[in-house]
């Protein structure tokens, strides 16, 4: 089956873990994605290294940490990535082309579905798109923060098929395998409970490395959109068209939805779940979490227990069980788009929602946020 294939490429594979780009590494990539390309599966590169390559170009100077010495490491260094991946994909008679995102380029929805274009046209004429952040310029508001949740939204964004997170660790282990000699992959995982997730976040006793949290946030993104997902070891050999062909190499994790490439979920869900979430939260109590996990229901107002942040009607809003014991936030369980602004929101929250119009003097109808504009974000 002819794939849409997203890869992410860490620094951690295109240093080899030294100081320098390896070039020899960068090469194969180019090779096992040529070969992808030509057995006709349609590749997408996300690909990391921008800084370091500026660090290298730079030789090292002592900089201070400041936000601006990044962004003129990554402004130095950017070019000079693409320039490497240019020339090594030339060698294959492949044209590249370069996107450089930030979460404000997928916010408003006309954003997304002009990104999106611009990647339809690019695959449309069989050029590999090669994708960064936009290091140079991203201020903290708009900025994605690592190419794992990056290549999850250009994942969805793309509507991929899989999305291949190539790493310096094999796979997700029930331990972290440097401590622990009864560490073992875990080759599939089926669902994202809160053991797999306590397998990432654990610091010590759990994985706690090689950037495992973040790579489980794009797992959970990628699912949503019906994407695959495989975690495996950059340096592998020929580890990409190895797993496109369906080997089991690293920790694969299977999409909870059937798919067909544009069905489903359809787009404007897709870009609910790529496109920017306001700092607001919905806190929902049980009632209202399970309607919305297991009943396929809209978010009432009744079954509101709190607001945190503010919010506009139209946003896109996270929405979390609450955790009573603590008055904040528990797990979050959706995203959707909030009917009502906060601080109207905050006046009707309990209320049945025929009281809606009594207590703010107009109504835009029952939903806070509509089952149609809902995007579920945990397994059953
Ligand atoms: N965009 C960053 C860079 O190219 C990398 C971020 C990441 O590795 O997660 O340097």
């Amino acid at each position: 089956m002819k794939q849409r294939i997203v890869v992410k490429v860490g620094t951690s594979v295109l240093t080899e873990g030294t100081r320098r780009l390896n070039s020899a590494r960068m090469v194969d990539l180019a090779r096992q994605c040529a070969a992808l390309h030509e057995a006709g599966h349609e590749l997408i590169l996300c690909t990391s290294g921008a800084m370091a390559a500026g660090r290298e170009h730079l030789g090292y100077p002592d900089l201070p940490a400041t936000v601006a010495t990044k962004q003129m490491l990554a402004a130095v260094g950017q070019s000079r990535l693409m320039m490497m991946w240019e020339r090594f994909f030339e060698i294959y008679g492949l044209t590249v082309g370069q996107i450089l995102l930030t979460h404000g380029d997928v916010a408003s929805r006309g954003r997304f579905l002009n990104a999106q274009d611009t990647l339809q046209a690019l695959l449309a004429h069989r050029i590999i798109p090669i994708i960064n952040e936009n290091d140079a310029v991203a201020t903290e508001e708009i900025k994605i923060g690592d190419n794992d949740n990056l290549s999850a939204l250009v994942a969805v964004l793309a509507d991929a098929d899989l999305l291949i997170l190539l790493t310096d660790q094999p796979g997700l282990f029930t331990a972290d395998p440097r401590e622990d000699p009864e560490a073992e992959l875990i080759a599939e995982v089926s669902v994202i409970d809160d053991a797999i997730r306590a397998l990432a976040t654990g610091s010590r006793s759990g994985l706690g490395i090689g950037g495992m949290v973040t790579k489980l946030e794009a797992a959970v993104i990628a699912r949503r959109a019906g994407i695959k997902v495989v975690i495996a070891r950059g340096l592998e050999a020929n580890v990409l068209p190895r797993i496109a062909a369906g080997e089991e190499l690293g920790t694969r994790f299977v999409a909870p939805l059937t798919r067909a490439r544009g069905t489903s979920p359809e787009n404007r869900k897709r870009w609910i779940l790529a496109g920017a979430v306001n700092t607001g939260h919905i806190l929902v109590d049980e009632g209202a979490a399970d309607a919305l996990q297991h009943q396929g229901r809209s978010l009432l107002p009744a079954g509101v227990a709190a607001v945190k942040g503010t919010f506009d009607r139209g946003d896109t809003v996270s929405i979390h069980r609450h955790d009573v014991a603590n008055a904040s936030a528990g797990e979050e369980i959706a995203r959707g788009i909030a009917r009502y602004p906060s601080e109207d929101l905050e006046r009707i929250k309990g209320s049945h929602s025929e009281r809606i119009a009594e207590i703010l003097g107009y109504t835009y109808g029952s939903a806070v946020v509509h089952r149609n504009d809902l995007i579920l974000m945990r397994d059953a």
